[in-house]
């Protein structure tokens, strides 16, 4: 008897068991399916709200929000630094709802199109004023150092501003705006001092604006540009000017403007600094004065263009410029008369 209650008790339990193990199957089963058919099929659905106002559904958050990050760092369009959104979307997971129409264009649309853009790019300035602009730090330095290569008189008041604005400016190019903004630098004038150029007392007895006959043709003998005209009275000289001054720069060549007998070449302390005179025969000389070089010396003759002494600013000049005197027996002419 006792075994075969043994053998009862045993096989319920056995019975039991197996009841038990096929139940917790089941249900792992079915929670298995369920879980794998959610998945399959269900796409968890967000409710996306703008200041709180809901403006539709996506279903794919994480593109729709890299879109408009992308908009917000916006790299394609030109000079864009940055945009910025009034408001960013905020996203609520709808689990519940899965048949919703998404509009994620339109969500986008909504988020970017009351966004602000802001363009970066660079004014070149004019004592501290916007002249004009470029679209990159390169372009804008690339003219800056042009300016300074060229020596440009405004250098120093020029200078680059890096810009964020709503709005985009016109850009010029670097060739234009090195020619727009280049500034010859002014020829050096005479600054009123107590300079007195001297009389020419030495050789002239005087001047004339009448023009005679020199018999002879002259040349230029530097390029550059006429700063005090002859005969002109002002502040720098207590007498008329008795003869041309031509600036150029130090070292500029000059020729003799005809063939001649140098009859003068150096410096006497008369105010003429280092100087040559030529005569050309028929009592006409013309004089060079405020040299840094000589290069003649007297009794030599010299035929015309033939280099006899370089730009300078000896004696009392200021400012490095030839003086040019032409005389017949003794009084002095207007050179621009002859030459220039
Ligand atoms: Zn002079």
């Amino acid at each position: 008897m006792r075994g075969v209650f043994k053998i009862r008790v045993i096989g319920n339990i056995a019975v039991w068991l197996r009841t038990s193990i096929k139940l917790v199957v089941l249900i792992v089963v079915s929670m298995v399916l369920v879980v794998g058919a959610i998945v399959l099929f269900y796409q968890p659905t967000y409710e996306v709200s703008l200041n709180g106002e809901v403006v539709g559904y996506t279903s794919h958050k994480s593109d729709l929000q890299s879109r408009i990050n992308e908009y917000i760092s916006s790299k394609e369009e030109k000079n864009l630094a940055f945009a910025q959104v009034d408001a960013m979307p905020t996203y609520r997971i709808c689990l519940l709802k899965n048949d919703v129409v998404t509009n994620d264009d339109e969500i986008y649309d909504m988020v970017t199109g009351n966004g602000t853009k802001y363009y970066k790019y660079y004014a070149i300035t004019e004592e501290k004023k916007e002249k004009l602009y470029v679209a990159n730090l390169k372009e804008a330095e690339k003219i800056v150092d042009s300016l300074k290569e060229k020596d440009s008189a405004n250098i120093d008041e020029i200078g680059i501003v890096e810009k964020y604005d709503t709005k985009l400016k016109e850009f010029t190019s670097v060739e234009e705006s090195i020619s727009k903004l280049y500034e010859e630098r002014p020829i050096v004038t005479y600054v009123a001092s107590n300079y007195s150029e001297p009389s020419a007392s030495n050789y002239s007895s005087g001047t004339s604006s009448s023009k005679v006959e020199l018999g002879i043709s002259l040349i230029n003998p530097v390029s550059g540009i006429i700063t005090s005209r002859f005969a002109s009275r002002d502040s720098v000289r207590d007498h008329a000017h008795t003869g041309l001054d031509i600036g150029a720069s130090e070292g500029t060549p000059i020729k003799a403007a005809a063939g001649g007998t140098v009859t003068y070449s150096g410096n006497c302390g008369d105010g003429y600094g280092n100087y040559v005179v030529i005569s050309h025969g028929n009592g006409v000389q013309t004089l060079y004065a405020h040299c840094s070089v000589l290069h003649v010396s007297e009794g030599q003759s010299v035929s015309q263009g033939e280099l006899i002494a370089e730009v300078g600013e000896t004696g009392n000049a200021y400012g490095t410029h030839l003086h040019l005197e032409i005389r017949k027996d003794g009084i002095s002419y207007d050179p621009e008369n002859y030459v220039y």
